[in-house]
């Protein structure tokens, strides 16, 4: 029984997001599609006679490409372009673009025969703007940074390589030009790091928890200094050319070849090395969560180096125009003295706060605050972006808008609104849909996190609570998630490997890395509560424990982190609902003062003006009803009448129904349902105040009503004073291969008239109850799996009749109507002979999805997963409509349906209805309403505004 009850409540829930899925080696995602425009692309240059451009520059408040031209250049190489056009400092480069990213995989990883003297020309322009030379062994050498560049960022997903152009003669002429033989060792030792592991691939083997250049780095920490943790400024030039040796042996050892020397072959190698990541494992995950199309391609962006670390006067940072992780209007950021960019994003070292260079380098913090205004005043929206000053001048290394957490995402666009930066409507597209249930998640329990102890605090790097249980490793992570466990990923820092364990865990804590840290930056934009850099908490891998302040924590112990606060609890804590929640559904007074509340209120007020469809609930309680009206539903769109039948003893009566062998046992059993179905049908109606219901009658098939275990069947047997014998014969003869096919829908309507029969009686008793006491009732009976006209005809029929009885022994007249839900596809293709009868009709799209594509959405799962991995299908289907098959579907559906019944009002109710792409979708198609869980009302309302603002823009 409980697993029934749980299947009608699987049934009526949002389906999970699809689970993180195995990798898949580049090869079998390689984008065949995307080989036409290349090969086209290629064509066009040679019947023209001359090479198309691939290789765009910038510099000197000049360049050639421009904001605009992100799916060319990628999302960096465009604003980069755009930054240098609008004056502000960005080191010259150039951006090699995305269409031969595109060439590359279709042309088995080769380049267009143009690219080599763009390139050369690239690099000349940069050595021009910046007064030096690409390997200049005697002056100071242009070292170039080479990195990837998506039309979406990936943050942390493909590769970069940084102090391009090194060798054991440049890196001297570097340490002559600036008399500082530790910087110019230090670029070189980064060097040969970093392209060692991308480009050369020596990276830690399975079951290594280091890197191997880590590996070797904290080895002569330790043996030099006694301490493995020591930072890296601490070490001297002679360490790091000791250290250089120890590196070109490790890369001598893996690779079998010595470190390359030619510059130009170093640039060479990088580049194909950051095209080469756009099909690594992480990529791929990313692109499937974030639906980015693999046929996109990166650009790659060769720049100029600034450095950094050249001493005190120089440093790195990653700042954002407004707070990522609440919203508010502050210059936030961190900033990492006598460092590179990259130290800051990976976390290695704690950096400090933005503000703090008020202090230490005032002329660099004032240039840095003009250059926030100018950033948001020209892109109009929030910026992230990466600057590093060298000797106390500031240079702008990257802008893009900002990722942010849900709650921020409200918050901005309401505020940019009051600030006139941009309108209304532009606020609600810039809040991303699937982002929006964030607001509604929990917080702790105020009561029960006073009585929790804090063991530790970080940074509050993505807000919500959360707790469960600690697990190291992030494949260890997954398979506890997959166990149904709730996980906290635990690691000393995160890096792009964890992102399987993040995505399956319930929450992020690290010891070390800031709030623009990679375990951060995914965390919010994974809508994961996080918390970064809890310096505290000691963490061994190895024996898969973490102490703090003396306690050790084993693996799978419980603790609960707050990253809204930042701070980490121990134990578990029970968690509660957002302020938005106890604002509007529990009508809590204080919430109601709250910023967020009053954000997220605006925003639905201004999603009310821009939409078209409406959004209604599928709910059958009038609690439902209550939280779905709160979050602006307008009416119920489905009510599964089965799950009344669950309750109490309610469950007797209707297997006393289905066990009856006569129809005068079957109505006697009906009989005593029918006050429960009114009494329930009378709460929602009186929930509703006068919006409409759409009640749907009996659709599961009846075995799922009959206990299955002996205990169970000997129990009825005795309340029932009926054999065991005899329901064991029962369940036998209702037992179907397979029941989503079988004796289910209309058809035991068909069967048992008598049912449908109750069921009306019920639902106008109700309707003529709510009415006599002001209620309004406006029920809409649906009748379910309807294939055939004929169906609906029988079902309609005593439907009609029973309201006649109802109305003219209570002496009222009720407004009802009678319609269908289209869920197999017969029911789609002959929807103009079923609108004949139905006078409304409504997609359920969970059904329309199984029979249509033959998928069972139950079982499905054995091989949904591996499907969406071969990219069979782009998404699980019964989570977004498959568009061009179901959808299909619907359209004709819609056409012929309005064609019969030209005012008819088709709508959604199947689970797609509260999920943004699918919405948006229904608005295309021109259906009049969505209808889907009251947790995911908001959600529809804004896909539904954002669909209607789009559309409106063609
Ligand atoms: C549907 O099939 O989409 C639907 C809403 O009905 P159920 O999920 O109850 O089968
Ligand atoms: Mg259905």
């Amino acid at each position: 029984m409980a697993k029934k009850a749980a299947r009608a409540a699987k049934r009526s829930a949002t389906p999970a997001r699809p689970a993180a899925r195995k990798s898949t080696p580049a090869r079998k995602a390689a984008p065949r599609k995307a080989a036409a425009p290349a090969r086209k692309s290629a064509a066009r240059a040679a019947s023209s006679g001359k090479a198309d451009k691939y290789v765009y520059s910038w510099g000197a408040g000049k360049a050639d490409g421009n904001g605009s031209m992100k799916p060319l250049l990628g999302g960096k190489g465009a604003n980069l372009a755009e930054m240098a056009r609008i004056g502000l400092p960005v080191p010259a480069g150039f951006t090699i673009s995305t269409e031969v990213c595109t060439y590359y995989y279709a042309n088995k990883r080769t380049y267009p025969a143009a690219l080599d003297a763009q390139i050369r020309t690239g690099i000349a322009k940069i050595e021009k703007v910046m007064g030096v030379k690409f390997g200049d062994a005697r002056k100071f050498p242009l070292l170039v940074a080479v990195r990837s560049g998506a039309r979406d960022s990936m943050p942390g997903m493909m590769d970069t390589i940084l102090n391009l152009g090194l060798n054991d003669e440049t890196v001297i002429a570097l340490e002559r030009a600036t008399n500082n033989p530790r910087f110019a060792w230090d670029c070189y030792r980064r060097f040969i790091q970093m392209y060692g592991d991308v480009v050369l691939g020596v990276q830690k083997r399975a079951g290594e928890d280091h890197e191997p250049f880590e590996t070797v780095l904290e080895h002569y920490k330790h043996e030099t200094y006694g301490n493995g943790e020591l930072e890296d400024n601490k070490l001297t030039a002679d360490d790091l050319k000791n250290i250089i040796a120890r590196f070109k042996a490790l890369v001598k050892e893996r690779t079998g070849k010595a470190f390359p020397t030619d510059p130009w072959k170093q640039l060479e190698g990088a580049v194909s090395a950051v095209f080469g990541s756009w099909m690594n494992d992480r990529a791929i995950v990313y692109r499937r969560k974030y639906n980015i199309p693999a046929e996109w391609g990166t650009a790659v962006n060769v720049q100029a180096m600034v450095f950094g670390n050249t001493g005190e006067e120089s440093g790195s940072g990653v700042a954002f125009t407004r707070d990522p992780a609440t919203g508010e209007k502050v210059f936030y950021g961190e900033f990492l003295l006598n460092a590179q960019g990259e130290d800051v994003v990976a976390g290695v070292r704690t950096p400090e706060p933005v503000a703090q260079l008020a202090a230490e380098m005032p002329k660099a913090y004032k240039e840095l605050e003009r250059i926030r205004k100018v950033l948001e005043s020209h892109f109009k929206d929030m910026q992230d972006f990466e600057f590093t000053i060298q000797d106390g001048t500031v240079y702008m290394l990257q802008t893009r808008n900002g990722k942010r957490t849900g709650v921020a995402a409200v918050r901005i666009a309401t505020e940019m609104v009051k600030e006139r930066l941009i309108d209304w409507k532009t606020a609600v597209m810039r809040v991303p849909a699937d982002q929006l249930d964030q607001v509604l998640a929990p917080i702790f329990d105020r009561v029960a996190v006073k009585k929790a102890e804090v063991i530790a605090r970080g940074l509050p790097a993505g807000p919500g609570a959360a707790s469960g249980e600690v697990y190291f490793n992030a494949d260890r992570a997954v398979e506890a998630a997959a166990k149904g466990k709730k996980v906290l990923l635990v690691r000393v820092e995160t890096s792009p490997e964890d992102l399987r364990g993040m995505i399956a865990a319930e929450g992020i804590l690290t010891a070390r890395g800031g709030v623009s840290s990679h375990a951060a930056l995914v965390a919010r934009q994974m809508g994961k509560v996080c918390v970064c850099g809890a310096a505290a908490l000691q963490v061994d891998y190895h024996k898969r424990t973490l102490t703090v302040n003396g306690v050790t924590y084993k693996e799978g112990d419980w603790l609960s982190i707050d990253g809204t606060a930042g701070e980490v609890y121990a134990g578990h804590i029970e968690t509660g609902a957002s302020e938005v929640i106890q604002g509007l559904v529990e009508n809590d007074a204080e919430s109601k003062k709250g910023r967020t509340f009053k954000n997220f209120v605006q925003l639905m007020k201004w999603c009310g003006e821009a939409t078209r469809m409406s959004v209604r609930t599928n709910a059958d309680t009038p609690e439902q009803v209550r939280n779905a009206l709160a979050f602006g539903a307008v009416g119920i769109g489905l009510t599964r009448t089965e799950h009344m039948f669950f309750e109490g003893d309610r469950i007797d009566a209707m297997r006393e129904m289905i066990l009856a062998d006569t129809l005068a046992a079957r109505e006697e059993a009906l009989a005593k349902l029918l006050p429960y179905q009114r009494e329930d049908f009378f709460g929602i109606f009186k929930e509703l105040k006068g919006y409409p219901a759409t009640i749907r009658f009996l659709d599961p098939p009846l075995h799922e009503f009959l206990p299955n275990t002996d205990d169970q069947q000997k129990d009825l047997a005795r309340k029932l004073g009926i054999s065991v014998e005899k329901i064991k014969q029962r369940v036998h003869d209702l037992h179907e291969f397979n029941p989503m096919l079988g004796f289910r829908g209309c058809r035991l309507g068909i069967s048992y008239p008598e049912i449908t029969a109750m069921q009306a009686r019920a639902v106008f008793e109700a309707a003529a109850d709510a009415n006599k006491k002001g209620y309004k009732a406006h029920p809409e009976i649906m009748i379910p799996l309807v294939g055939f006209k004929k169906e609906l005809d029988l079902q309609v029929e005593i439907v009609h009749e029973v309201a006649r009885k109802v109305q003219a022994e209570r002496k009222t007249t009720i407004k009802y109507s009678v319609g269908t839900m289209i869920e197999v596809p017969r029911g789609a293709v002959t929807a103009d002979e079923i609108a004949q009868t139905a006078e409304f009709f409504s997609f359920g799209t969970n059904d329309l999805t199984q029979t249509t594509l033959g998928m069972s959405r139950d079982d499905s799962g054995s091989f949904l997963p591996h499907y969406e991995e071969t990219e069979i299908v782009k998404k699980n289907p019964f989570a977004t409509i498959d568009q061009s098959g179901v959808g299909a579907l619907m359209r004709i559906a819609v056409e012929k349906g309005r064609q019969a019944r030209p005012g008819i009002k088709p709508g959604i109710r199947g689970e797609h209805g509260g999920e943004p792409d699918s919405v948006k979708f229904c608005d295309a198609l021109g259906l009049d309403y969505v209808s889907c869980s009251p947790f995911r009302v908001p959600v529809a309302r804004l896909a539904a505004a954002q669909a209607a603002l789009a559309a409106a823009k063609k």
